[in-house]
């Protein structure tokens, strides 16, 4: 997609319910409480229940119906997105296979529930997604870049593989947002996203979302929210559509800003290395270049030893020690702490939207005193 066709997508993102006004209408959508709707005789009519609609989530997904160019079903949180096409999409016997160095919680609920349910749970590193055989496998979780270790597989192959081979081919796009990459155009199936991070974007709500151009799909994952009862709340889909009302300029100013940093951070003494998608030494940053629009707000930072970085973590003034990404605050913390497989001294910066400058004089200044 050209860079002008995804401007255009953001501006009707703002703008998505034109048309529908009246004179007097609110611009914004309103938060509506509801458990039921008046409803005479035979059943018909946009809402019936509360557990089955909402006007707020309506205009949730619909705005975000406009800048994923799919339709959207809106979940409580990513997790939540990640269970309904679990749910909806597999069946005792069938196979699933997921990314080793992906979204930890994935692949401790696949463990935890799937497997005693006769699913198979199978996992390798994001890398091995390209050169891995898919036959046999009845859905494909993608996580490029992976977290924390935001590794890079081809999206495009993948993908393609994933489909040929009769897998469902589903992307976690959580890191980047439809704003930084767009798996819906390289033919994903779905994509699924945990909007606790940078599309609500300001660390208040969790929420998510499945994004998918598959009709057939999206009934199913449509009844499974309807069935189950995982439905988001309408204060939080409110807070939601006014995150994502400034989604492009914050990403804009996250990505660049971690660009910036991580180049002045890998010229750093006190630094060991710096990981980031849109540093020529990573080494799939030409991957990155070809399906990635923007490098993301995450950096990768391996420090000496988990001393140096939790010092940097915990003196840097504008660096919040917390987990999680994407907010406008930059926040960082040592993964290992989580026991992620990653050495101690590694820390997950999220960059963010800070000026730049004052951030890197604040992390030189820590950095200088290390
Ligand atoms: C946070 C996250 C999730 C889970 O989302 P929640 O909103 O916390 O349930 C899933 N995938 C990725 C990549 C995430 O970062």
């Amino acid at each position: 997609m050209a860079s002008t066709e995804l401007d255009s997508l953001v501006a009707q993102t703002l703008h998505h319910d034109i048309g529908a006004a009246k004179t007097g209408d609110l611009l914004v959508p309103p938060i509506v409480p509801a458990a039921i709707y008046y409803l005479p005789g035979d059943p018909s009519g946009p809402h019936q229940y509360g557990r089955w609609s909402n006007p707020t989530w309506d205009a949730l997904e619909h705005a975000l119906s406009v800048l994923e160019d799919a339709e959207i079903i809106a979940f409580p949180s990513g997790m939540a997105a990640i269970s309904s096409v679990f749910y909806s999409q597999l069946r005792q016997g069938q196979r699933v296979l997921l990314a080793s160095d992906g979204y930890y919680t994935t692949r401790s609920l696949a463990e935890k529930f799937l497997v005693p349910m006769g699913i198979v749970v199978e996992s390798c590193p994001t890398i091995e997604f390209e050169t891995r055989s898919f036959d046999g496998f009845r859905l494909v979780l993608i996580e490029t870049p992976s977290n924390p270790g935001l590794d890079i597989c081809d999206l495009s192959s993948v993908i393609e593989r994933a489909k040929t081979s009769g897998a469902l081919a589903i992307v976690d796009n959580t890191a980047m947002t439809p704003l930084g990459q767009r798996p819906l155009d390289f033919g994903a199936d779905a994509i699924i996203s945990s909007d606790s991070k940078a599309i609500n974007g300001h660390s208040d709500t969790c929420f998510g979302h499945v994004a998918s151009r598959s009709a057939a799909l999206m009934a199913e994952v449509r009844d499974w929210r309807k069935l189950s009862g995982a439905i988001p709340g309408f204060f939080e889909a409110w807070l939601v559509h006014r995150g994502i009302e400034t989604l492009e300029l914050r990403f804009e100013r996250m990505c660049t800003s971690a660009m910036a940093l991580a180049s002045k951070l890998a010229a750093h003494p006190k630094i060991k290395s710096v990981k980031y998608p849109g540093l020529p030494t990573h080494p799939r940053h030409m991957v990155a270049k070809e399906q990635m629009r923007r490098f993301g707000s995450l950096i990768g930072v391996t420090f000496a030893g988990g001393e140096d970085a939790e010092r940097f973590i915990n003196s840097a003034r504008f660096v919040r020690p917390a987990t999680s990404f994407g907010g406008t605050h930059t926040s960082a913390e040592r993964r290992a702490r989580w026991g992620d497989q990653v050495p101690a001294g590694f820390i997950r910066l999220s960059v963010g939207c800070e000026p730049t400058e004052v951030l890197w004089a604040e992390m030189k200044r820590v950095l200088d005193t290390l």
